[in-house]
């Protein structure tokens, strides 16, 4: 087994890394790897699998490690991985992130929450919980989540050298971006410090679900209708974009609203509601009744555009959102 705590029939640790396109993840992985690579004297590889590769997609990065004498010849997903790390904790509204996770694995959660809130919220009946609040630490130091996610990942991954991956953003950042490795550094460092773990006993009768593949299509080249289908219509109507924010909000403040519509215009989805009534002088107007924020990405260009200051952007709170929220009236469509 060598270095590595434990290793699958293959003789691999495996890492899946869960997270929406923009967060990093990507990088993330290839930088894990070269730190494992050239630090800790192993075998290892990352590649990614995304979506429609769009800011706001969940994405996947898969990390394999090995030692020396083992070749890795197995570019498939990471289905049984020993650490799972979760970008934005939302993402487990849409996606089984813990998917395959078996006796001994970590999950790790970018999340203000603690291990106990967040083992009902992905429903896991035991076994080791991390959090690290990696955005909160990325909006302090300016910096991005996933390197205070890999200082957490590096914490949960002893075999590794933290000041290995320390030069290898050094390395990575130095060229293009030599003003952000000071902060990189200090983000990295901090996931590290600050990342808290919690074990949990399986109660009696239960333990860790069985694999199940999980996302397998009905559909294959045998049962799949000539011309295709669409499988999840409705486009965005039906889809909670929550998980695409990174920390941040646009907070709305009717008082000092003049519906001019300039935030309307600059949003890049269907965020912002209005209602018709009679204006001082009983004329009919559009009125802006406040944001369903199902549909708001947090990329807070309503704030720049508005004129007065009835838009403001802060950090988003747990509750915030579902508290503030004002829904479209619109019924379009029905899920399915
Ligand atoms: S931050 Fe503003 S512009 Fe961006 S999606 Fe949300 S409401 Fe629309
Ligand atoms: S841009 Fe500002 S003032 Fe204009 S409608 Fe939007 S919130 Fe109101």
């Amino acid at each position: 087994m060598g270095k590595l705590p434990f290793v699958n029939d293959l003789g691999f640790f495996e890492i899946r890394l869960e997270a929406i396109g923009g967060l990093g993840a990507n990088l993330a992985g290839k930088m894990l790897a070269e730190a494992g690579v050239n630090g800790a004297g192993l075998n290892g590889v990352s590649f990614s699998s995304y979506g429609s590769e769009k800011k706001g997609s969940p994405v996947k990065a898969h990390i394999r490690f090995c030692d020396l004498t083992t070749q890795i010849r197995d570019t498939s997903p990471v289905e049984r991985p020993h650490v799972v790390g979760v970008f934005h904790e939302a993402l487990a509204k849409t996606v089984n992130v813990t998917s395959g996770v078996g006796l001994g694995s970590t999950v790790l959660v970018n999340s203000a929450k603690s291990p106990g809130e967040l083992k009902t919220l992905l429903n896991m009946q035991g076994g080791k919980i991390a959090v690290i609040n990696a955005t909160a630490i990325a909006l302090k130091e300016k910096n991005r989540v996933n390197m205070a996610m890999l200082g957490a990942l590096f914490r949960l991954c002893p075999f590794l050298d933290p000041q290995t991956l320390k030069d290898v953003i050094t390395k990575s950042l130095g060229k293009k971006y030599p003003q952000a490795v000071e902060s990189a550094h200090r983000t990295f460092d901090r996931g590290y410090e600050e990342v808290t773990f919690e074990e949990f006993a399986f109660e009696e009768g239960t333990s860790v679900p069985d694999f199940k593949r999980s996302d397998v299509s009905v559909l294959g080249y045998e049962t799949q209708p000539i011309g295709g289908m669409i499988v999840n219509p409705g486009g965005n109507f039906l889809k909670d974009l929550s998980i695409s924010r990174s920390g941040m909000i646009p907070k709305y403040d009717h008082e000092s609203c003049i519906n001019c519509a300039e935030c309307d215009t600059v949003c890049p989805d269907m965020c912002f509601v209005w209602e018709e009534k009679v204006d001082k002088k009983g004329r009919s107007q559009m009125f802006l009744k406040g944001i369903d924020y199902q549909y708001c990405k947090g990329c807070l260009k309503c704030v720049e555009a508005c004129p007065t200051s009835s838009l403001s952007s802060g950090r988003e709170k747990e509750g915030y959102a579902d508290s503030h929220t004002v829904k479209h009236q619109f019924n379009l469509a029905v899920p399915i």
